[in-house]
Order: C-alpha cells, then structure tokens, then sequence
C-alpha cells in the first residue's frame, strides 16, 4: 500500500469518530497549537470501547499530558470506576487538572492526578488495576513493562501507544535516523517481551502512532 492510501484510510477512519465538542474538542486544539502529543482521536475512541468491554473499574495512565486521552477513558468507565494518571511535567499537570475540573463540573470526579516521575511513582503504587495505558516516554516502556506486569490484573488489558513510532519500528536500523536508534530499540524490546511473553496475548494495531493491545493471561 503506498503512503498515500494509508493516509486515506487514516483520515477516513478518523473521520468517523463522533465530532468532538467543547472540552475535549478544545483540548485537541490547544494540543495542536501548542505542539503536544497527545492521541489521535481514534486511539481516544478505542480507548473508551476497551474500558468498556473489559468493564475497567480501576484504571491507570502513564502520561497525562493535558488530560485529553484521560478524558476518553474516563467515558468508559464502570460506575463507580477509577482512574489514576501520573504526569511529570507540573505545567501539563497543573493544566490537566483544570480539565478534569472542567470536565466533573468543578471536582476531578473519579480521576487521580498523580504529578511526578513514573518511574519513582509506580512502584509506590499498589494494584490490581484492570486497564493500564502507557502514553509517556517512548524509551522507558521496557522499564514501565516491568512495572504494569505487577500493577496489572490477570485478565487485564495493556494498551501502550506510539510503539511503531512514526512508522520506525518497522524499518531496517540503518533506515533508522541515528538519533532515534535507541528509542526504537527500546520500543522493539517492549514489543518483542509481549509478543513472546507465555503471560501476554498481543495485537499490534496500525492506528495512530501504534498502539500494542495486550491482554494478561490469568
Ligand atoms: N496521554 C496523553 C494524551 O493523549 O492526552 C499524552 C501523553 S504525552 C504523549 C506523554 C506525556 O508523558 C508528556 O506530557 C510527558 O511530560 C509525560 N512523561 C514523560 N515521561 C514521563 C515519566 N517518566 N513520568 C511521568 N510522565 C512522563
């Protein structure tokens, strides 16, 4: 398929996610604008149809930004769900929970901003959570692996996006632009431990940047 197909069926698949408004339409704006990367609303929307389908009560996010892809899994919440979010960036953070604010009508709702290091907060954290997504720094994911393989319910879903990154991971490593090269070793890695994992069951979708769904077995 030529890029330019591929791009076709980009924009046509996004063009058939429900039109945002208000807030979240506002986030993506301000995304833009502001040049921070945050999921592509398709990813938002299978977001929100994986926390349903697993019927996902406690769920944790690695990376907030400004709470945009939060606010898609927190739609797909259970009654009575909660969502944890760790952000390491205190503009983002503070700008995250004034969203959230937003969002519940002037409280954070189910949603727990956690605002430091994941790699220091994580550990501290205890499970099971039923859903985790890991949205942060692409070369830590090894490290975060390791973590959410405690943190995560058997039965469990993984999601983890920007794994092909920009289309990289998939390229020979002298195709691979030098200052990239560990970050898509480190994303290789990530993949290759869940597909090759007795404890994972894994799918790798061309959506976005790439997004790794895993489910944990029991
Ligand atoms: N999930 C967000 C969304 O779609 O709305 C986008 C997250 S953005 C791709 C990645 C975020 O992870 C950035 O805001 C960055 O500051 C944060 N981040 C990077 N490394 C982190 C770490 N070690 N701990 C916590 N947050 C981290």
């Amino acid at each position: 398929m030529s890029n330019i197909v591929v791009g076709q069926v980009e924009q046509y698949i996004r063009g058939l996610v429900p039109e945002r408004a208000g807030l979240l339409k506002q986030i993506e704006e301000e995304a833009r604008a502001e040049g921070i990367p945050v999921v592509q609303p398709e990813v938002g929307q299978l977001l929100l149809c994986l926390a349903r389908l697993r019927g996902a009560r406690r769920v944790l996010e690695v990376g907030a930004a400004t709470g945009y892809s939060a606010l898609w899994l927190a739609q797909g919440l259970g009654q009575e769900g909660t969502l944890t979010t760790i952000e390491l960036d205190p503009a983002r953070a503070r700008k995250a929970r004034e969203n959230f604010e937003q969002w519940f009508g002037g409280y954070a709702g189910p949603v727990t901003l956690l605002e430091g290091d994941a790699m220091q907060i994580l550990p501290s954290l205890k499970g099971p959570f039923d859903m985790i997504f890991v949205d942060a720094a692409k070369g830590q994911y090894p490290e975060f692996l390791r973590q959410v393989e405690r943190l995560l319910a058997p039965g469990g879903v993984l999601v983890a996006d920007n794994v092909l990154f920009r289309g990289m991971v998939a390229r020979p490593e002298e195709d691979v632009e030098r200052r990239y090269r560990t970050l898509v070793r480190r994303l290789r890695e990530f993949l290759e431990r869940l597909t090759g994992h007795p404890d994972w069951d894994t799918s790798v979708l061309p959506i976005g940047d790439g997004v790794a769904l895993s489910y944990k077995r029991n």
